[in-house]
Parts: structure tokens; C-alpha cells; sequence
């Protein structure tokens, strides 16, 4: 449903379908609950009630950044948000100011833009959002519900397949018996990198989607540290930039809430960071920024966090895979 459409319907009527309860599906159900008189998101994760990380979101465990464009969207629709984010700890100031930027030739200045940044752990973001909408009247989260396909024919999806384990999870809020079908008039798909929907297409009937997979063979590793005062690192987030094939290293820092730095370390052409303890030093010590030094003097928190995504298509559908190595490909 185009965006001209959606805005044309009476208000509060039908019922709306949202597959997967992450940043996507938390910000669309909240956009539909002004146009549609129910709206359901359907989550596979037991969804737990406090920032914690969970399975279908693996990406959680490494450092994010919500830029000015998207925080503001989002103040839009949640009121109050940023300062929910601050009271909970989230640090923040002036872009400018709190970033630093390591390029391959110099650390950019650091100087005042007027354009206002926060950081924080994804959790925390997604855990106010769901809080936020799960007080909204019409909207109902389901949680430990996985949707495996849709129903309708090739010209209009009337709802989805489910298959539901009624499982009570870190803190499930209620235990619920699915049925199989789930019958809406409209089905948005939030269900991110892996969704499933061009299998699901092809399955009503409509032509297998031509993709084609470009791996960067990036990958991340990333890790937890207390970083209380005197030892708290004088920027929000901080960042060394990766400019393969020429310097295929860096890493990526926030301070997070709780006195807490989230250190992402980056490699590119297969060079990844290590998943132990002392190859992710190790790695760290080879960065052009004294990463390494203010890791010393910080007490980690979490296990190193491994991130090497793999590309992803639709089963049988035709891939291309494209990488060029170097200059000359
Ligand atoms: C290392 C790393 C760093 C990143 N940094 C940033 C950043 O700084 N800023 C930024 O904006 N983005 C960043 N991204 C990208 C960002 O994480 C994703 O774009 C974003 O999480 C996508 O959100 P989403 O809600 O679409 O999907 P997801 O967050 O992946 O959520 C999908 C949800 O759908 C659920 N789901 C999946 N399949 C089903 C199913 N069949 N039935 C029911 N539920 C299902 C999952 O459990 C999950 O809850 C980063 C990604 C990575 C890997």
C-alpha cells in the first residue's frame, strides 16, 4: 500500500499485520495504528521487558548510531523519546563535538554543527520503542510467533501463516495460542536481512525475484567494557574509517548507557577481527588510534561478539555474486 493510500483510508478500520518486532516493525506499527482500527505485530523472539539482547536481532551486540534524520522521525512519532534515552543514561551533545573521526590522513576537527546526537545500545532503543507501543490502544505485540508464509493469490495478500510455540521467553507478557492463518488487510514485512518474502511471493504464484549478492567480506567483532570515571573516554563515539583495499582496518566506539563503552572492530577483505580475548586485542593494537591503551584500563563486560554476515538470497531464486577485490577485479 503506497504511502498516498494508506494516507486516503478511513481512519481506524481494518485490521493491520506486522511481521517482526525490531526497530522497522516497531516504527510501522506505530504509523498504522493512526490509520487502521487493529494492528498486531508478530514476533518469532520471546520479547524480554528490560534492554536485552536477543536472538533475532544478532546484530544488537555491536555499536549502532541513530543519526539526526532518524532520531527526529522518531521524536516525532514517540514525544519525549530523547529524553527517556538521556534519563536512562544514554550520553549525547553536539555531533561536532562528541564524535571523533579518524580518516586514513588525519582525525577530523572537532567543531560545533547544531546538529544533536545521542548514543546508546541498540536494546535500549528498541526497549523504549516496544514500551511505547505497546501502550498504544490498538496495537497488540505478539511475541514467540514465527510467520512462514503468506496467504492470497498472486494479486492481493489477505494475511500470513504462522506457526505459533506459545513459548514464555526471558519474560514473555502473555502466553498465546496462534491460529494458523492470521487473516489482515494489509501485511508489512519487518522481518528483516533474512525475510523470507520473495520465497513467500513465489510461493502465491508470482515470479522468483532476481537478486543479486555483493559481499564486501566484512566482518565485525565486538565487545563490552565498564568504563566508569576517571577512565570515561572524552567523545560520545569514536570511530577509525575503513577505506579498503587501501586500510581494511578500524573499529567503531560509543559510549553507551551505564558507564558502558561498546567497542565494534572492523575488517574488510576477509580480514576479520578474532573472536577470542587476545586476538581482539591484538587486533586492536594494530589500529593507528590508541584503542588498545584505554581497553587496558577497562573491565569487559561481554564475551567478543562475532558479526561476519553472509549474503543471504531467496531460496532458488538466480544470485549473482560481484566482488571486485582490487583495482582490477
Ligand atoms: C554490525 C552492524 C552495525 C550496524 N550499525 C547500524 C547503525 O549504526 N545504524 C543503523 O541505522 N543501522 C545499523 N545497522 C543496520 C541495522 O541493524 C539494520 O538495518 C536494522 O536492524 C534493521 O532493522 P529491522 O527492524 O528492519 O530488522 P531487524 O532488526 O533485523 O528485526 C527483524 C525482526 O523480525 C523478526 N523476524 C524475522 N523473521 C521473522 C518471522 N518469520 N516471523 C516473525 N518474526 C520474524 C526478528 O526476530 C527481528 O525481531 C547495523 C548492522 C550491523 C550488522
Amino acid at each position: 500500500m503506497s504511502a498516498r493510500l494508506l494516507a486516503a483510508r478511513p481512519v481506524r478500520s481494518g485490521r493491520a499485520l506486522v511481521v517482526g518486532a525490531g526497530i522497522a516493525g516497531l516504527l510501522a506499527a506505530r504509523v498504522l495504528a493512526d490509520r487502521f482500527r487493529e494492528v498486531e505485530i508478530l514476533e518469532q523472539d520471546p520479547l524480554p521487558t528490560g534492554p536485552r539482547q536477543r536472538p533475532g536481532v544478532p546484530q544488537g551486540h555491536h555499536v549502532h548510531g541513530l543519526t539526526a534524520r532518524g532520531a527526529e522521525v522518531m521524536e516525532r512519532l514517540f514525544p519525549g523519546l530523547r529524553d527517556e534515552l538521556t534519563d536512562a543514561g544514554a550520553p549525547g551533545g553536539d555531533f561536532g563535538e562528541i564524535v571523533a573521526f579518524r580518516f586514513p590522513t588525519c582525525w577530523s576537527p572537532r567543531a560545533r554543527t547544531g546538529i544533536p546526537l545521542q548514543t546508546f545500545s541498540r536494546p535500549l532503543l528498541e526497549t523504549r520503542l516496544r514500551d511505547r507501543v505497546r501502550s498504544l490502544r490498538n496495537v497488540r505485540v505478539r511475541a514467540g510467533v514465527r510467520i512462514t508464509g503468506l496467504i492470497g493469490d498472486p494479486g492481493l495478500v489477505t494475511g500470513v501463516r504462522t506457526r505459533g510455540e506459545r513459548r514464555v521467553g526471558a519474560d514473555a507478557h502473555e502466553r498465546h495460542r496462534i491460529p494458523d492463518v492470521l487473516a489482515a488487510d494489509l501485511v508489512v514485512d519487518a522481518s528483516g536481512r533474512n525475510s523470507r518474502l520473495p520465497d513467500w511471493l513465489t510461493e502465491l504464484g508470482l515470479p522468483a525475484v532476481t537478486s543479486t549478492v555483493i559481499d564486501a567480506h566484512v566482518g565485525y567483532a565486538s565487545r563490552l567494557y565498564a568504563a566508569p570515571e576517571p577512565h570515561t573516554p572524552p567523545w560520545a563515539a569514536a570511530m577509525e574509517i575503513v577505506q579498503a583495499p587501501r586500510v581494511g582496518r578500524g573499529f567503531m566506539a560509543t559510549r553507551v548507557e551505564g558507564d558502558r563503552l561498546l567497542v565494534t572492530l572492523q575488517g574488510s577483505g576477509g580480514d576479520h577481527p578474532p573472536h577470542d580475548p587476545d586476538g581482539f586485542t591484538a587486533f586492536a593494537e594494530s589500529l593507528r588510534t590508541p584503542l588498545a591503551d584505554l581497553l587496558t584500563h577497562l573491565a569487559p563486560l561481554s564475551a567478543v561478539r562475532p558479526y561476519a554476515p553472509t549474503p543471504t538470497a531467496p531460496t532458488g531464486a538466480p544470485t549473482t555474486t560481484g566482488c571486485r577485490r582490487g583495482p582490477t577485479g
